[in-house]
Order: C-alpha cells, then sequence, then structure tokens
C-alpha cells in the first residue's frame, strides 16, 4: 500500500483508508471482516465518530484490537459536545465505546457554536494526558482553518476531512491550497459521490476507457485521481471484502499527466467559490 506524510506527523499513511459511517448496516461478520481484511491490506487509517453510533465504533474496536498499535485510529467529536471539559469527556466515553485506550487523531466534525479556543484546549489537554496522539478538524474551511492556526501555532492542526470527490471538487479553489501551504493533511470523504458511480456520460465513459487501460476498475481510477495529490488522502467505506480488496487496489494505479489532466477536463473543478460543501 502507498504511503506518505500524513500532515506535520512523523509518520506515513496509507493514501487509502478505510471509512465506517453506515458500516452497521452490512451483516456484522461482513462488516468485521471487511476491515480486517482492509487492515491485512494495509489500509490501516480508520476514519469513525461518535455520530456514527455504538455498533460501527464497537465494530472498529473488535477489527483493531489485536494490532491497535499499527492502526491509525481516527474519530470524531460532534461540535456542539466540543466544549473544553466537554471535549476530554466525550473523548474518554468514545474511547470506552471503541474498547481502546487512545485515539491517533480526534477530530472536530464539523464547526459549531463552542468557542475553537475551548475545544482546542480540550483537545491539548487529551493530547497531553496520552488519549489522543494528535487532533484535527472536519468540514472546516479555509477562514476557520486559519482561526484554529492562530490559536494554536503551527504544527498542532494535523488534517482536515472534507466531502471530495469528482464531482465536488470546491477543496480545490481555496481549502486545499491553505492546507497545503501550512502541512496539514486533506482527508477526502464520500470519494465515490452523491450519486450513482461511475457517473453517466462523458466523465463515466472515460473512467472506463482509463480502467482498461490501467487493468484497473472505475472507482480506482477515480481513487487515484482524488489521492494524486502529496497532501490527499482517501476513505472509502465498504462493508464488503471484495470492494475493499478493489478500493485498496487504487493505490497501485499510477496515471499519467496527460490523464490526470483529461479527468480534470471531465470533471471540471466549477466556479470559484468560498468555504466549503458538506454531505
Ligand atoms: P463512499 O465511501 O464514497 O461510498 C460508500 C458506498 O460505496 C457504500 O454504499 C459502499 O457499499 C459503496 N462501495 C464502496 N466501495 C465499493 C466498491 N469497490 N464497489 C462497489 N461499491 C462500493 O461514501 P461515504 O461512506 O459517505 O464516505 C466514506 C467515509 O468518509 C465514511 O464512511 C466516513 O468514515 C467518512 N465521512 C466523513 C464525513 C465527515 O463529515 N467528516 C462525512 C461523510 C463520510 P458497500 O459497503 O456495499 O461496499
Amino acid at each position: 500500500m502507498r504511503k506518505r506524510a500524513f500532515g506535520p506527523l512523523d509518520i506515513q499513511l496509507p493514501v487509502v483508508g478505510l471509512g465506517t459511517w453506515h458500516l452497521d448496516e452490512a451483516d456484522p461478520d461482513d462488516a468485521l471482516l471487511a476491515l480486517r481484511t482492509g487492515l491485512d491490506l494495509g489500509m490501516l487509517h480508520v476514519d469513525t465518530a461518535e455520530y456514527y453510533g455504538s455498533a460501527v465504533e464497537a465494530l472498529v474496536g473488535d477489527a483493531v484490537r489485536e494490532r491497535r498499535d499499527q492502526v491509525f485510529l481516527v474519530s470524531k467529536i460532534m461540535p456542539q459536545d466540543a466544549s473544553r471539559r466537554g471535549t476530554v469527556r466525550t473523548c474518554e466515553k468514545d474511547l470506552k465505546r471503541i474498547g481502546t485506550d487512545y485515539l491517533d487523531c480526534y477530530l472536530i466534525h464539523w464547526p459549531g457554536s463552542q468557542p475553537l479556543e475551548d475545544s482546542i484546549a480540550g483537545l491539548e489537554e487529551l493530547l497531553a494526558a496520552g488519549k489522543i496522539r494528535s487532533w484535527g478538524v472536519s468540514n472546516f474551511d479555509e477562514r476557520l482553518l486559519a482561526e484554529v492556526r492562530e490559536i494554536a501555532g503551527p504544527d498542532r492542526l494535523v488534517c482536515n476531512q472534507v466531502l471530495y470527490h469528482l464531482e465536488e471538487r470546491t477543496i480545490e479553489h481555496a481549502v486545499l491550497p491553505w492546507c497545503e501551504e501550512n502541512g496539514v493533511a486533506v482527508v477526502g470523504y464520500t470519494p465515490f459521490g452523491e450519486s450513482v458511480f461511475p457517473p453517466s456520460g462523458k466523465g463515466g465513459q472515460l473512467l472506463k476507457a482509463l480502467a482498461q487501460k490501467h487493468g484497473a476498475t472505475p472507482r480506482q481510477i477515480a481513487l487515484a485521481f482524488l489521492t494524486r495529490r502529496d497532501s490527499l488522502f482517501a476513505i472509502p467505506k465498504s462493508g464488503n471484502a471484495e470492494h475493499v480488496r478493489e478500493n485498496a487496489g487504487a493505490a497501485k494505479v499510477a496515471l499519467e499527466e496527460s490523464e490526470l489532466t483529461a479527468i480534470d477536463r471531465a470533471f471540471p473543478v466549477g466556479q470559484r467559490r468560498r468555504g466549503v460543501a458538506m454531505l
């Protein structure tokens, strides 16, 4: 599995990791097998959240228990809970639900009304106590990212997890450049988009043609494009071990410059917009 540095951290993470939202909708044995298959294939970046429910978090805990030290486990706090004391308390409850002593990264799931100073103080407290090893945010735009940096200082914020797929490239206007300038990893969620995959029309045709050329699949081509820069990671979710194998295989696909340009033209970034799109 191809790896790269994750933001300012002195570790390398796989370009394709494992999402877990709605994983509890699969048969539990299938879901567990899917996660374990992904881990066996080196998809050691596992993304979960309190929001995904205790059944998902318990599944994640079961999947990672035997190799906890090899896994980069991420969870997220809902913003309404992210006061200073709330952040600490909520993380402690999350650790119990997952059945682990620490998280590798703890994210504020989306921007909320708690003062960022308080949330960051809580995250730093968790860090000092060894309950988390790093922290980040999700669905933050460039203005809020700059606020976080202003409060926390450089190299504290590790990643921003954002909506990023071929038909939703808003982050490329300002969020991705901000993260690259500030050494913050960008973790793209919902990489297969919000409707059918592959999309219909010329874009879908192009993905199929490139897949054929590379002996790959359209999903692997999409994931290869979405992880084409040194700052980018993707976390597709699947409760099906065969699908997970396919997603892991994306890391082997090397798209040529001309192919990246063709995909870029088929799925244009669109009008300059500020902010960040969310699911
Ligand atoms: P996604 O990963 O783009 O798509 C998941 C869907 O694609 C599932 O229906 C899955 O079905 C299917 N799928 C995956 N691989 C496949 C394959 N190889 N062949 C056929 N179907 C395949 O969307 P997502 O779950 O919304 O996003 C990924 C992860 O990002 C989430 O699970 C979550 O961890 C994270 N996320 C974060 C936020 C946030 O606000 N921070 C928001 C949304 C998601 P099967 O299970 O049947 O394979």
